[in-house]
């Protein structure tokens, strides 16, 4: 613990709290963190007489190493919160409004399916949608856990690209689905750019191997557009304006190129599409990108030239970097940079996107996209208000949704939509949740869901090379149940008699995972019992280098710069493993900057009126919206704020701690104004999580559905606002 504490002074668990603690606990157990974040991390859960009594990280994890971020500081209260869902719901007031009368699980499931079988009778299978996300990121409970049931039910198939499916898309065409560089090798790296991510905020696990790098002599650069606790921490903060990073990109590529920086033995033999790569890449100068930018040319050569010349050279891409139109052809561009310098030759060279591709889960097992009937539409549900309402015109208009592991209202954007599509009358919603959440507050049935230490499990994780169990060692309070047992239950009235919906949790476990995959070697659900994690074979920390010779798993098996023929896809386990009606529209051949929709350039009459960037990172103290309810939380956090620069505050008689409106065409929050050079002119920072029925108003409120240029990636950073000041 306390080597974790060196590395972070941003807060964990308080050790005055954890001896009390200890002295009571009984039992210890397994635990893996199922929340949406990279770190994955493997817990120990402390229980007595039946209870959780607290939870530590994992000693002997090699990235856990013993601590868990503030957010699980005291996770049993959230387990055992006054407000905590016990018993199945029905609405008895107006949508909304939040009035519900306790029913029986029978009377509940009851009323779902024989509703549910009315509604395929009248209107077919298709007007029933499924809506969840990494809310929970279990095998068995999590982003697919339901994916079988709808399936075999037949229902509109609903992709979830909240978070990384841009990133995705663009990573799997250039180097293919490969962990790439371990994020445990960044130890040995010595140039380390953290490329739109907020490491210390929702990778710390990552972050602390990146301080030790830099203790050992690695310089750090974090590129972000306002100064985050990462980019203060680095060694070097570039902050381009933001849904520019494809435009400094390329004009690394041409620098590298220009001034003969690349490593022309690895390109000849290991990449494609080189010599078109160059000839793209021939007008974006330095100069050309500083005019985009705002990046001084100079920093931009500079900056180049350290990343040619300091092996290993690691790049850690985060999923900020696709939240604007052209973010998808930026993190191709960032995807190119190891290839044209060879830095996947070197342990600790290359880059990290998600470690998730190497892990042997089989997502066919458990999301059964065998079972979808051909034609089976597909909806996505960033766009959920326009599909709700009616503006995204369906051959068969949604009459029914079940909500679990997400929650749209706070975390899709425009909310006011949503809101108005959820308060449809003849919408029969359904929500599996832990509180009354701002979605579950419209839903007709409201079923109780088990918390983590409640239920078995592994947890998927995209952060890191290790599987990760849980072990279920206190029983559910009430009458809330795992998610998994909901499905069951449900299968079993809708009459669905396919083997897997009979499958116990630990018998999907059995089932979910590639068991005899060499990534296994020596590791079955025994081990993971066992042991509560297991580092798979992939090579160790200090000896991974997968492309050291090439053997990307692209066709071509080599890094592609060019990508002849290339069209749109969002990857299958964010689309129920469905691969029908994918979005298919061509996609340029070669990376490139694509300027953002929401920017005094691109749309001057909307700039005119709305002047102000926004951006909206995850909390540092919330994730995503989960604990945004909890009072300890919400002080540890703040209430909602709206960083802004002076220059702008004084143009609009803003001063420090005065109460703001941020707002456009799609609604508009409320926050307090923090005045701070962290942020530059034009931009202003809201961070994302907080409930509204707390606040007035929440950041999603501003943002626009649209797509960026690949996966179906929200343009959360893609958004143009006005800030006033509330009397
Ligand atoms: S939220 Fe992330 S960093 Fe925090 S305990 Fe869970 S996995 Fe670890």
């Amino acid at each position: 613990m306390q080597k974790f504490e060196k590395w972070c002074n941003f807060g964990v668990i308080d050790h005055k709290e954890e001896d009390t603690m200890s002295a009571k606990v009984k039992k210890t157990a397994h635990g893996g963190c199922p929340h949406d974040c990279p770190d994955t991390c493997s817990m120990v859960y402390e229980v007595s007489d039946g209870k959780l009594l607290g939870v530590k990280g994992n000693p002997d994890h090699p990235m856990t190493q013993g601590g868990l971020c503030v957010k699980l500081q005291d996770y049993e209260k959230r387990h055992y919160h006054p407000d905590r869902l016990l018993y199945p719901l029905r609405r008895t007031g107006p949508k909304g409004s939040k009035q519900f009368q306790r029913i029986s699980w029978d009377e509940a499931l009851d009323e779902i399916t024989s509703k549910w079988k009315a509604i395929i009778a009248e209107h077919g299978p298709h007007a029933i949608m499924p809506n969840s996300y990494l809310g929970n990121q279990g095998l068995v409970h999590g982003l697919n856990g339901g994916d079988a049931f709808f399936n075999r039910m037949g229902a509109t198939v609903t992709e979830r690209t909240f978070c990384g499916e841009g990133s995705c898309t663009a990573w799997l065409l250039t180097v293919g689905p490969t962990s790439g560089l371990d994020p445990e090798s960044f130890i040995h790296s010595k140039y380390i750019v953290i490329w739109a991510c907020n490491s210390v905020s929702t990778n710390i696990h990552h972050w602390h191997i990146v301080k030790q790098a830099q203790k050992n002599g690695a310089k750090v650069i974090v590129i972000d557009s306002y100064a985050s606790k990462t980019a203060k921490a680095a060694d070097w903060h570039i902050a381009p304006k933001p849904g520019t990073d494809g435009a400094l990109a390329m004009a690394m590529i041409h620098t590298l190129i220009e001034e003969d920086l690349v490593d022309q033995d690895y390109i000849d033999n290991y990449t494609v599409g080189y010599a078109d790569l160059a000839e793209r890449a021939k007008n974006r100068t330095p100069e050309w990108a500083e005019e985009i930018t705002g990046i001084p040319a100079d920093d931009i050569r500079q900056f180049s030239r350290e990343y040619a010349t300091r092996p290993p050279a690691a790049i850690r891409i985060g999923v900020a970097l696709e939240r604007n139109y052209g973010g998808g052809q930026a993190i191709r561009a960032v995807t190119c940079l190891p290839g044209l310098i060879g830095a996947w030759r070197h342990v600790g060279g290359g880059a990290m996107q998600f470690s998730v591709w190497e892990h042997p889960y089989k997502f066919d097992v458990i999301s059964r996209p065998d079972l979808i009937p051909e034609g089976t539409p597909v909806v996505n549900n960033l766009q959920l208000g326009r599909i709700l309402t009616g503006e995204t015109k369906l051959e068969t208009p949604i009459k029914s949704m079940m909500c679990w592991n997400t929650n749209p209202v706070t975390q899709a954007p425009e909310t006011d939509k949503i809101i108005e599509g959820l308060k449809r009358e003849d919408l029969f919603m359904v929500s599996a949740e832990h509180f009354i959440s701002d979605t579950a507050a419209y839903a007709d049935i409201v079923l109780p869901a088990s918390m983590g230490a409640e239920m078995e499990d592994m947890i998927l994780s995209w952060g890191h090379l290790y599987l990760t169990y849980n072990e279920k060692c206190v029983e559910s309070p009430g009458e809330a149940i795992p998610n998994n047992e909901i499905f069951r239950r449900l299968a079993q009235r809708m009459g669905y008699e396919e083997e897997n919906f009979q499958w116990s949790d630990s018998e999907c476990l059995e089932n979910y995972v590639d068991w005899d995959s060499p990534a296994c070697q020596g590791i079955d659900l025994n081990t993971m019992r066992e042991q509560g994690f297991a580092r798979l074979n992939v090579g160790g920390r200090d000896d991974r280098a997968p492309h050291k010779e090439g053997n990307f798993p692209t066709p071509s098996g080599k890094c592609e710069f060019k990508v002849e023929g290339a069209t749109n896809f969002v990857a299958a386990p964010f689309r129920q493993m469905y691969e029908g009606f994918q979005a298919g529209e061509a996609l340029d051949s070669l990376p490139d900057y694509v300027p953002s929709r929401e920017t005094a350039d691109t749309n001057p009459e909307l700039a005119e009126k709305y002047p102000l960037n926004i951006i909206s990172p995850k909390s540092h103290g919330f994730l995503n919206s989960c604990y945004a309810n909890m009072e300890n939380k919400i002080k540890g956090q703040g209430e909602q704020f709206v960083l802004v620069n002076s220059e702008d505050a004084i143009v609009r008689n803003i001063k420090e701690g005065d109460k703001v409106r941020v707002f456009n065409d799609r609604g508009g929050f409320k926050g307090d104004a923090r005045i701070t050079s962290d942020v530059n002119v034009g931009i202003v920072v809201a961070t994302l999580g907080y409930w509204r029925q707390l606040n007035e108003g929440t950041v999603n409120c501003i943002s626009s559905a649209e797509f960026v240029d690949m996966g179906h990636a929200p343009t959360f950073s893609d958004n143009l606002v006005q800030i006033e000041l509330v009397n």
